[in-house]
């Protein structure tokens, strides 16, 4: 039987904001501010050393604070290229912060959900800076809570983290479901908390979780909610 969802949860990065987009941008932008050739590799050790260091983030192996310090040094160790990592992280983050290119379709996602159901954004990251990303996209009026987090103290697939978010919305987790697109935080996540998920796969990457649904664009939310 279908179940009665009244509440929506969703992710930030790479789910309603291009994250991978946002920091490309911010990578060449970099470069440019340093007189440095940019080629497509820099960005490509980006997604693969931010991956290693967020599912270690995700795994509590390290703290954010430590993947801040690590990320450009290692990416720029690994290319073997002798650059402050530090002091390009900074201007990194700094541009990160703003960034706001909305992924194909959210903007129609996002009205659809928020004329049926109550919305809620669940992210991994700094509140101040995911709360203004979300809020120059225009995103803000659609959602009624925001979890993020630093300020919820435990961050995503932690069980902790989504019975903050059952707490505070006052529902029960048949209530809600959680659209994501990372298996490690959000699929996983939903498994620890026994809500159920929709895997946003826009890659069709083959994974090793179950989501109790998965699609390939977020137009395809219409077929399930
Ligand atoms: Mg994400």
């Amino acid at each position: 039987m279908e179940k009665k969802y009244t509440h929506i949860l969703i992710d930030i990065d790479n789910t309603i904001l291009d994250f991978d987009e946002g920091a490309k941008q911010a990578i060449i932008e970099g470069f440019k501010d340093i007189n440095m050739p940019y080629t497509e590799d820099i960005f490509y050790e980006f997604l693969k050393v931010n991956k290693m260091l967020w599912e270690q983030f995700e795994n509590k192996i390290i703290t954010n604070a430590r993947l801040h310090e690590i990320r450009f040094n290692t990416i720029f160790s690994n290319l073997g290229l002798d650059l402050d990592g530090h002091a390009f992280e900074a201007a990194f983050r700094e541009r990160l912060h703003v960034s706001h290119i909305p992924v194909k379709d959210a903007e129609n996602m996002l009205k659809y959900l928020f004329s049926k159901y109550d919305l809620s954004v669940a992210s991994n990251g700094t509140f101040a800076q995911q709360i203004e990303r979300v809020r120059l996209a225009g995103f803000t009026i659609y959602f009624s809570h925001l979890f993020v987090s630093s300020d919820v103290g435990f961050q995503k697939p932690d069980v902790r983290f989504f019975n903050n978010v059952l707490n505070t919305l006052n529902i029960v987790k048949d209530k809600i479901i959680f659209i994501g697109d990372s298996l490690s935080a959000d699929i996983q996540g939903g498994i620890n908390a026994g809500i159920d998920t929709i895997w946003f796969n826009p890659k069709k990457i083959v994974g090793d979780l179950t989501p109790t649904y998965e699609i390939n664009s977020l137009d395809q939310v219409k077929n399930i909610l």
